[in-house]
């Protein structure tokens, strides 16, 4: 098993990169769920206020489109 290692060490290797942006995902084609992408927090609650939708896994380095609130709702079929 693999040590554990710091996230400050957690580089991706960009070996099998690729440009996958477009449909909002949230788990990587290499397995991973771990995402770099900007951010900025909210002064007074430090909640989440916006970030960038291009997002590159931390693991791999793969390009994606991260998802937006509402982006998995099911639609009601009326
Ligand atoms: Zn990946």
């Amino acid at each position: 098993m693999e040590e554990p290692k710091e996230i400050t060490e957690l580089e991706p290797d960009y070996m099998k990169a690729m440009d996958i942006r477009g449909l909002p995902t949230t788990i990587c084609p290499c397995g991973s769920k771990v995402w770099n992408l900007k951010t900025i927090f909210e002064a007074d609650t430090g909640n989440i206020d916006m970030y960038f939708i291009d997002m590159e896994c931390a693991v791999c380095g793969t390009l994606a489109t991260a998802p937006t609130p509402g982006d998995f709702e099911v639609q009601d079929a009326d």
